[in-house]
């Protein structure tokens, strides 16, 4: 069995009747067809307005039903001649009679009850039905008119779908012989044996339950746009059509005001494992949208943008064809608005959208601007991306990828392969194309040690991992040369302040005639977080502070090893070459946050030792507090002629005051100062950690 059912426009005139019959008639070659129809375009709207002027006692509402009976005669006597004309306006005559009487009863009934106006409404779909079920008979098929107001049950609210289902399959079971059912969709009775309807757009809907009862092999709507669009191409018309959707993102489209679908017409058609395709009267050959199961989906597929009115104002839903990332998705939208000019009032989400209210006055313009971002981008030239380590940095990566970051600066970014497995680096030297982007979000030593490899494969490489950059000079030296000479990029903006702006500033203005006179740093986020965060005997004791952010992952495993200054020289390293100061870890002067013998014992008697120092420690707090001065464990060069190369090094606690800039960080906050000859300081300050802005770093790292 085929169920097909038409709207509205495909059976306005007697020339879109003709198409349908095509249609219907194609069909039925190879199987039984069940054909509900809507009523003609307009007729529903005309009969709502008729019983509303009734019941105000406006007999206009009469010239109204003339009118309407007017259009269905000129329909009839465009598609039959003779006494089948006449047999069929006969037929509708005695319908409109009905109507008719039924109008003139409530004539100035200001009381009249819902049912009555619902009833009113049915009589639209059994005049087109009758049209059509009688130009069947007349071409020779073998047809049958259903009545669907004695099949399809309501309690009054919702449709009983168990007697539903059992009345369609008796009437059609009982017609073995009959080749194609004509039934008015929208229509049906309820449990008080009152003629009622399943709600506007509800022909769909029968088409399902016809479809579900019968256990059709095909659901087919057939309407005046080839499928379910990605907006409504009457509003924008870069609309394109969507060939495949799961049914959960259809039903939300369709429930966010997507009109082509009747958003109750998807539990049946589910439930039974019915697939619905949504078709094109006026373009048949055009296979349209399929709606199915699709099993599982990617994060923030999106489908299509549906608005709907809320009061005063207009919502405009963004649909996905599975999870989304909600707030990634909303910052996105909103931006993407804001670029038109418009405001989002409000925002929310739900499971497979976000919503965001606007005025109703730009209602269209809303719909325009996010349809645009979201799905008419010209193709993004893309990047292939494969990332070595699956920690915080490479899942946020992962989820910045999947939610489109990246495709704003006109790139796609394709995740091809992530993994944390050591031999993966040696896989993506065998197999990723020319020109694709490695990623380097490990931690690992001597991963660096595969760059050169990488380089000389052709492939780019985005790095986040410091201590990769950290290594003898030499080594550094010829990943940049390697680099240089295959023409690749190597990228490692994210090892110094992270998304800070840090390197990409060093690197842009050395070489200059503007000598560098000094760097000075303070870039240790986790000591940052501890020295900030004391103050003497206002605060739990220095190692308290230094044991909770130990357990909070804040640290080394070994907290010491940033005490010592370790992560401090790394990064000190990078920004001295990236300067241009071939500087080796020995020529650093570091002198730890603490005297010698805190690191040379257990790490239990290193937290009592401490404990036992925190006297000192407040008293210490107290002067400076006096003195109005902070400590800060700076990392610096600076200019010195008898140092090998030409900078002095150095790592240690220094006192700053009010007129320094390292007096006013907090927290993770990183601070960097960089002095040349000709010109003022430049002071870079800014969120200095965290697995997002290493992430996005690395992502403005792909995609510059
Ligand atoms: P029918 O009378 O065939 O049931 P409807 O008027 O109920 O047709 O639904 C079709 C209309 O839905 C289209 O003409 C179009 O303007 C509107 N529409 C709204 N959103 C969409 C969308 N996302 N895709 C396609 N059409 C849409
Ligand atoms: N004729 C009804 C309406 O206009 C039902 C339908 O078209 O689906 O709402
Ligand atoms: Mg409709």
């Amino acid at each position: 069995m085929k169920v097909l059912k038409f709207g509205g426009s495909s059976v306005a005139s007697a020339t879109n009747i003709s198409r349908v019959l095509d249609i219907v008639e194609a069909a039925s070659n190879d199987d039984k067809v069940i054909l509900i129809s809507s009523a003609i375009s307009g007729c529903t709207d005309t009969l709502i307005e008729s019983g509303r002027l009734a019941s105000l006692g406006d007999s206009s509402c009469l010239s109204l039903l003339e009118a309407l009976c007017g259009r269905h005669d000129a329909i009839v006597k465009r598609l039959f001649t003779g006494d089948e004309r006449k047999a069929v306006l006969e037929e509708l005559h005695t319908v409109f009679d009905e109507l008719n009487a039924l109008v003139t009863s409530i004539l100035g009934d200001k009381s009249i009850s819902d049912a009555r106006k619902q009833e009113i409404q049915t009589y639209g779909e059994i005049l087109s039905t009758k049209i059509l079920a009688a130009k069947f008979l007349a071409e020779g098929c073998k047809v049958k008119w259903l009545d669907s107001r004695d099949l399809v049950r309501t309690d009054g609210i919702k449709v009983e779908e168990t007697i539903t289902y059992t009345n369609i399959r008796k009437a059609v079971e009982s017609e073995p012989g009959t080749v194609i059912f004509v039934a008015p969709g929208f229509i049906a009775r309820d449990s008080q044996g009152c003629p009622t309807t399943l709600g506007r757009g509800g022909s769909d809907y029968s088409a399902a339950l016809f479809a579900a009862a019968t256990s059709a092999d095909s659901l087919q709507i057939w309407t005046d746009v080839p499928g379910i669009m990605t907006t409504n191409p009457k509003t924008v018309s870069a609309a394109r059509t969507i060939p495949q959707m799961s049914y959960e993102s259809a039903l939300c489209m369709a429930e966010h005001g997507a009109k082509v679908l009747y958003a109750p017409t998807v539990a049946p058609a589910m439930a039974s494992g019915i697939a619905i395709n949504i078709k094109n009267t006026f373009d048949p050959a055009n296979p349209g949208t399929t709606i199915e199961n699709l099993g599982k989906r990617k994060i923030c597929e999106w489908m299509g943008v549906s608005n709907f009115s809320s009061g005063e104002d207009e919502c405009i839903c963004l649909v996905a064809d599975g999870p989304i990332d909600v707030d990634l998705s909303l910052k996105r939208a909103v931006t993407a608005l804001k670029d038109a000019g418009i405001v989002a009032i409000d925002t929310c989400s739900e499971n497979h959208c976000i919503i965001l209210k606007v005025r109703k006055a730009v209602e269209k313009q809303a719909c325009a601007a996010l349809h645009r971002e979201f799905f008419e981008f010209a193709k993004p030239s893309a990047v292939d991306v494969y990332v070595a380590g699956h920690g915080s940095v490479g899942r946020s990566l992962e989820r910045f990828i999947a939610a489109g970051t990246g495709t704003r600066a006109g790139k796609e970014i394709r995740l091809c392969s992530i993994s944390s497995d050591r031999q993966f680096v040696d896989r993506v030297i065998a197999e990723a194309p020319r020109r694709s982007v490695f990623v380097d979000c490990t931690n690992s030593e001597d991963i660096y040690r595969k760059y050169v490899s990488l380089l000389n494969a052709g492939i780019n490489i985005v790095s986040s991992n410091r201590r990769s950059f950290a290594v003898p000079y030499v080594e550094y030296a010829a990943m940049k040369q390697a680099a240089l000479r295959n023409g690749c990029f190597l990228r490692y903006n994210t090892t110094v302040g992270t998304a800070l702006p840090i390197l990409e500033s060093i690197s842009g203005s050395s070489g200059y005639n503007d000598d560098l006179i000094s760097i000075e740093a303070v870039v240790s986020c986790t000591l940052n977080h501890i020295i900030t965060g004391y103050d003497g005997a206002n605060t739990d004791s220095f190692a308290k502070l230094l044991q909770k952010a130990q357990i909070a992952g804040l640290t080394e495993q070994d907290p010491r090893t940033d005490l010592e200054g370790k992560d401090a020289l790394r990064k000190l390293l990078i920004l001295a070459r990236e300067a241009g100061v071939p500087l080796e870890a020995e020529d650093v002067e570091v002198t730890p946050m603490l005297p010698e013998e805190f690191f040379n014992c257990s790490l239990e008697d290193f937290y009592s030792m401490l404990e036992a120092s925190e006297p000192d420690f407040i008293k210490r707090e107290a002067e400076l507090d006096a003195l109005d001065k902070r400590q800060r464990f700076v990392a610096s060069i600076r200019r010195d002629a008898k140092s090998r190369t030409g900078y002095k090094a150095e790592i240690k606690m220094q006192l700053v005051g009010t007129d320094n800039p390292f007096y006013w960080i907090s927290g993770t906050e990183n601070v960097i100062v960089i002095k040349k000859e000709f010109s003022a300081p430049l002071v870079i300050k800014g969120a200095g950690e965290g697995a997002r802005e290493a992430a996005t770093g690395v992502i403005n790292d792909i995609i510059r």
